[in-house]
């Protein structure tokens, strides 16, 4: 379910608002969980603290043991091997991912209703509510969604494909990097690499630039040499087809048309933003890791 995707992505990227958060960004003093009083963490108010731990217990899944200490990705990696055991009647949709959602809405029943749901209610309510999802998936009818693809005469002509997106915060000047490569030879779309940094740049143009760059040396470095960089910067990938230069990034187009020169065969090509929906996320979700972790601006990710 969307809002549920939403909500394990942001457990994932560490931007839940749980008291270790609330204290890392100076808007509340204390980080005690309101239930036991230990430091909460994404990890702790879902897996460790008594309440979680004895939700889990109760839930009908063939469950293994989450360390403390695990990082939530891990974490969250570990419950989607998990089996829901019969006779539940959920198929084909995860009971986790309830779970989750109503351990956070419990927690946040307590903090701002003062009502408390017992262990019971919640695993209850989790797989009620799984179980609905899952019916009203059964009975939508099947939509395929036809996606627009590159231009396929091109495409064709090189090995590799390269989607890269920037994501750039104004107030913070930061911008994240996210590009995806995937070989033209496959039939199905096979993602190869992905890979993701964070730096500091004075507008979206230039974080774009940086990115085509980034993308371009990891290219080289993993001796892809025939490529077709795909960007939604349309006035970068028209400059670099026509040999305009941009002052706002002049110096980066100097750079990006200097490794040029390395690769054996190298097109660029303007995607809508739409198409570029992974790259796109890739360098949302570098910028918010960066800004989460503190990782110094400049530092390359690989994810
Ligand atoms: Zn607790």
């Amino acid at each position: 379910m969307p809002k549920i995707k939403l909500f394990l992505w942001k457990a994932a990227a560490g931007a839940l608002p749980v008291g270790a958060q609330l204290v890392r960004r100076h808007i509340s003093s204390t980080w005690d969980c309101a239930r036991c009083g230990a430091p909460e963490t994404s990890t702790h108010m879902l897996f460790h603290c008594d309440f979680a731990a004895q939700v889990w217990n109760l839930a009908p899944l063939q469950l293994g043991h989450i360390p403390i200490g695990t990082p939530i990705l891990e974490a969250l990696n570990l419950l989607k091997k998990t089996i829901v055991l019969p006779p539940v009647g959920i198929h084909t949709a995860t009971l986790f991912p309830w779970i989750c959602w109503h351990i956070w809405k419990a927690r946040n029943q307590l903090i701002f209703q003062n009502s408390h749901f017992s262990v019971i209610e919640t695993v209850t309510k989790a797989v009620q509510d799984a179980l609905a999802w899952q019916s009203a998936q059964l009975a939508l009818p099947k939509v395929r969604v036809a996606t627009p693809r590159p231009n396929s005469t091109t495409t064709l002509t090189h090995d590799f494909l390269c989607y890269v997106d920037a994501a750039w915060q104004q107030q913070s000047s930061l911008a994240g990097s996210g590009w995806v490569f995937q070989a033209t030879s496959h039939s199905e779309k096979e993602i190869t690499t992905f890979s993701a940094g964070c730096r500091r740049f004075p507008s979206p143009l230039a974080a774009e630039a940086w990115a085509i760059k980034s993308a371009m040396l990891h290219a080289l470095q993993l001796e892809r040499s025939d490529l077709l960089v795909l960007s939604d910067s349309k006035s970068i990938v028209d400059a670099l087809n026509s040999n305009v230069s941009l002052n706002e990034i002049f110096g980066l187009l100097v750079e990006i048309r200097s490794i040029r020169n390395r690769f054996r065969s190298i097109s660029f090509q303007f995607i809508p933003r739409l198409v570029n929906s992974i790259a796109d996320a890739a360098a949302k979700l570098s910028l918010c890791i960066s800004g989460n972790i503190g990782l110094d601006p400049g530092t390359l990710v690989f994810v």
